[in-house]
């Protein structure tokens, strides 16, 4: 009885939510259709007239606009955009504007124009007083879209700058004093993180945050929310063990070693451990001396040799290491694994250790947005994503309508029973559609997947560009090529992404032909470990109305079955061809991805509930933290902690000097404190597999070290900060904390630790936890 009122109530309010919602999308679209009414009265004025029309809209307070403001607003933008930017915005356009002005996440299809509403947007929030960061996914886009909405920011009065990794800190100040600014979502992490170690406030780069407008938001608040960003400072050499490596690759599969189902995980086998402990010379690696040492470190070998693959997980380039980004297919520089295991990388490749450092400080793509009071994005593929997003950030998605109705033709899948069936299929298709003139956008999983398949249609005299590791700017002009008559473009996942595919060329002036032939082609060589992302590749053909076709190939032995759907009936009706004719074959393969997208949700939760911790002590740290650099708080407290120095220092040097001293001195270790509590927490998560021993849930056990750790961290800063202060020579110049070993690292650098395809080392570890101890047993 109980249950069913539980139900109906939440049938109830599922109902309301879906009134209310109607209501809602019905005023907002009446608040479009009245921004028509003031289109006429607004043509006639001039030029500076709009900006004193749109100056009249201005408030400080942050205040919501009404209904009224608001038409009078888009009616402003409108003609505002016809003016500056030659486009006349659709009522799309206007429509997703204020969801975005809403705080919502729209989701609008590939080339609806999404630059132009995020812009109205963003200018909507400017002149309420809030600051807007529009958050890029790349440094081409962040200054793409500034330089491109710049007049008509201008005509609003609407300040607009941009900041890519390349931008000085004396370029990033006066771009962050705009009222907008674009810039890549880890350089605003980035800024962040740099500004929690300045010891002046006038070194601090970034503002308050106010709202941040994310561009393609799916991509960024989901797939990449849990990759850390990370500051490390003071070099060293890394090292890197080659014997390890050397002994590792000797072990077999199946008898030294076992793989999980996922492949994320490997761990020795009794028999591994046996051999690994006679090539190191008959040591216990179980024993007291090894278990924290040598072990995680065999662990970590093993991981770089056997679950690691050169030319799929990294590049090997220039003598470095170089990642590939699974989530886009394509290297991503100044990404790192952690530590260990870039070291392990470079060991098992032979090439010499890169630099390492202390982590100063980290913050993931999840915590930095929670940072911002105010929350909004854009993206074409939000659907799909919309419970994490809700779970996540609490933001609803809004479903804007294409401009014109999309006539995609989106056949279905063609399933082979193997990847080597699968690959010539792919390549027949190709030729076929190329013969023909049409131009074709083939997506593959990974860097050497588009290569081997650019080599397999050269041999047919097929010519293709193939896209991936290039630069943002090159990558895009590119891909607006990949709509000319007899193109075929063969790309990573998002390899060029926010660049427009016109028909015809970048010109368009071929478009009738290609028309003609059907428009764009894309084929996707598998399916991705997520819809949504299958999506998005999709949604790169049939913008904007024109005709389009998408197809997906897939394989029963391929990675997405073989690893997420393993007991998948095999194949009963294979044609000569090796195409699958089954009517459960497809259903196979999207039960696998359902299957893969519900693994990624759950790591997402777990990691989730362990960052909450984290982020939480860095929240209060960082109030700390704020108030000793912005007032005399360390000078006030260590009077009344230390009297008489602090009178005799006040008498030395006067109130200024000691203020300065004083702050110095905290601030430094206030920042060594924490750097030393992340390498305890790193610390804590590498012996966490330890504690399964102890039958506690790791996450308890973590909470339970890590709690009474931070808090012992403030106090040990206030001592150590004490201690110096009685110690550390003060003359008119200031505190000697150089003299006194206390320096603050010189070098700082930043890199993003990606989750790819292992998950955190931590997860790694959680996931690993009863599997390693299989081992030792
Ligand atoms: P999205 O990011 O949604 O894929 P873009 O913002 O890159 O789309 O815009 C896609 C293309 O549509 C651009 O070439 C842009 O010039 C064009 N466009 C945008 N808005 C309009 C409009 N109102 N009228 C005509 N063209 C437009």
């Amino acid at each position: 009885m109980g249950d069913r009122a539980n139900r109906l109530s939440h049938w109830f309010w599922r109902l309301l939510q879906g009134r209310s919602a109607a209501v809602d999308a019905k005023r907002r679209n009446s608040v479009v259709r009245a921004a028509g009414t003031h289109q006429q009265r607004l043509r006639e004025l001039t030029d500076e007239q709009l900006t004193e029309a749109a100056a009249e809209l201005r408030r400080t307070d942050r205040a919501d606009y009404s209904d009224a403001d608001l038409a009078l607003f888009l009616a402003l933008a409108r003609e505002g955009s016809r003016r500056t930017l030659d486009l006349d915005p659709f009522d799309v356009q206007l429509l997703s504007a204020t969801w975005l002005l809403s705080g919502q996440v729209v989701q609008m299809a590939t080339g609806e124009g999404k630059t132009l509403s995020g812009a109205i947007a963003a200018i909507g929030y400017a002149l309420r007083g809030w600051t807007v960061h529009v958050a890029s996914v790349n440094d081409y886009l962040a200054r793409r879209d500034a330089e491109w909405m710049g007049p008509l920011y201008r005509l609003f009065g609407v300040g607009v700058g941009w900041i890519t990794s390349s931008s000085t800190p004396q370029e990033r100040r006066p771009a962050y004093a705009e009222d907008v600014t674009y810039a890549p979502v880890s350089e605003l992490g980035f800024d962040l993180l740099r500004d929690r170690t300045v010891t002046e406030v006038a070194e601090l780069v970034a503002p308050e945050p106010g709202v941040v407008l994310v561009d393609e938001a799916d991509s960024v608040l989901v797939d990449e929310a849990r990759v850390p960003l990370v500051l490390a400072g003071s070099v060293d050499e890394g090292s890197a063990d080659r014997d390890l490596a050397a002994v590792v690759r000797l072990l077999r599969a199946g008898m030294h070693y076992e793989t999980d189902d996922e492949a994320r995980n490997v761990y020795l086998t009794g028999a591994g451990a046996e051999a690994v402990e006679r090539a190191l010379g008959g040591i216990d690696l179980y024993s007291a001396e090894h278990v924290g040492s040598t072990l995680p470190a065999v662990n970590v070998a093993l991981h770089a040799e056997v679950l690691l693959t050169k030319d799929v997980d990294y590049l090997v380039r220039e003598g470095k290491v170089q990642l590939i980004n699974h989530g886009r297919g394509r290297v991503a520089r100044l990404q790192r694994w952690p530590d260990g295991l870039q070291a392990a990388v470079e060991a098992k490749e032979a090439l010499p250790a890169s630099a390492t450092g202390e982590v100063l400080d980290t913050i993931t793509v999840q915590s930095l947005i929670k940072h911002y009071p105010k929350v909004c994005g854009m993206t074409g593929t939000a659907l799909a994503a919309s419970d994490q997003l809700r779970d996540f950030y609490q933001l609803r998605v809004a479903e804007i309508p294409p401009n014109e109705p999309c006539v995609r033709v989106d056949e279905p899948d063609r399933v082979y029973a193997t990847v080597e069936a699968k690959n010539k299929a792919v390549v027949a298709e190709i030729a076929a559609a190329h013969a023909t003139g049409r131009p074709v956008l083939v997506g593959t999983p990974d860097v050497a997947e588009s290569e081997q398949l650019a080599a397999r249609l050269a041999e047919l005299d097929v010519p293709c560009v193939v896209l991936n590791a290039k630069n943002d700017a090159e990558e895009a002009a590119i891909i607006a090529e990949a709509g000319a008559h007899g193109a075929v473009t063969v790309s990573t996942q998002m390899a060029g992404r926010g660049t427009d595919i016109r028909l015809g060329g970048a010109d368009g002036a071929d478009r009738d032909r290609v028309v003609e032939l059907g428009g764009l082609y894309v084929i996707g060589t598998s399916r991705h470990y997520t819809s949504r992302l299958d999506d998005q590749l999709r949604g790169r053909s049939g913008r904007q109305g024109d005709p389009g076709g998408s197809v997906f190939f897939s394989s029963m032995d391929g990675e997405l079955v073989t690893r997420h759907a393993p007991d998948a009936p095999a194949p009963t009706k294979v044609d000569a061809d090796g195409l699958v004719t089954d009517k459960g074959a497809r259903h196979t393969i999207d039960h696998a991805q359902r299957v893969a997208e519900a693994t990624n949700l759950e790591v997402h939760a777990n990691t989730w509930r362990y960052n909450q911790l984290t982020a939480e002590h860095r929240r209060i740290l960082g109030e700390r933290r704020d108030a000793l650099l912005r007032t005399d708080l360390a000078a006030r407290e260590l009077a009344e902690r230390c009297p008489e120095r602090h009178a005799a220092v006040l008498e030395a040097v006067g109130e200024q000097v000691l203020e300065d001293a004083a702050r110095q001195i905290a601030l430094h270790h206030l920042d060594r404190c924490w750097a030393e509590h992340l390498a305890m927490l790193a610390d804590l998560r590498e012996g966490i597999h330890l504690w399964a021993l102890s039958r506690e849930s790791p996450i308890a056990e973590f909470h339970r070290a890590a709690i009474p750790a931070f808090k012992e961290l403030l106090g040990e800063a206030d001592r150590r900060t004490e201690e110096s202060f009685l110690e550390v020579k003060i003359t008119d110049s200031g505190a000697e904390l150089g003299a006194a070993g206390l320096r603050r690292p010189n070098a700082t650098w930043t890199y993003l630790v990606h989750e790819n395809p292992f998950g955190s080392d931590l997860e790694r570890t959680m996931r690993g936890v009863g599997k390693i101890l299989k081992g030792a047993l």
